[in-house]
């Protein structure tokens, strides 16, 4: 049995080309530890009221300029209220208008992911377990979200 191709795997989708597309111009971007500063970890659903983290405005900025497309990726939104949150969140600080692409708590197509959390593999399986460790003994914002 061999592996169907990409192609072959999304023959049903009517809208590949718009798929592919939009993902090659995607930017997902983590929340906690991202945009918002998670200083003191999880406090509940709703975010601490606290300024985002420098040049995170900046950055979503240059997105934008660059004709890239955000979305913001948080295990919060998979349930109204914290959604909510992090909506108002966006909104109060003057970022939810580089938000083309919404807030999802699933992992969205993009070409590339902007993560506090993440260990990039690159091909060495070794950098990724030593970057697994790193990141769970320099556990500074809490539990992944
Ligand atoms: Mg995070």
């Amino acid at each position: 049995m061999t592996l169907p191709t990409f192609v072959e795997y999304h023959a049903g989708d009517l809208d590949l080309e718009r798929w592919w597309n939009k993902l090659a111009r995607t930017v997902a971007v983590d929340y906690d530890g991202v945009l918002h500063p998670y200083t003191d970890g999880w406090k509940g659903s709703v975010p601490v009221d606290e300024p985002p983290v420098p040049g995170a405005k900046e950055f979503l900025q240059w997105c934008v300029q660059q004709r890239y497309e955000v979305v913001v990726f948080s295990t919060r939104a998979d349930h109204a209220e914290g959604l909510a949150g992090i909506l108002a969140w966006l909104l109060k600080y003057g970022l939810l208008e580089y938000v083309e692409g919404g807030v999802t708590h699933t992992k969205p197509p993009a070409i590339a992911y902007v993560d506090d959390r993440a260990v990039p593999y690159a091909g060495d399986w070794e950098a990724v377990r030593q970057g697994v460790k790193v990141l769970t003994l320099g556990n500074s914002h809490g539990p992944a979200t």
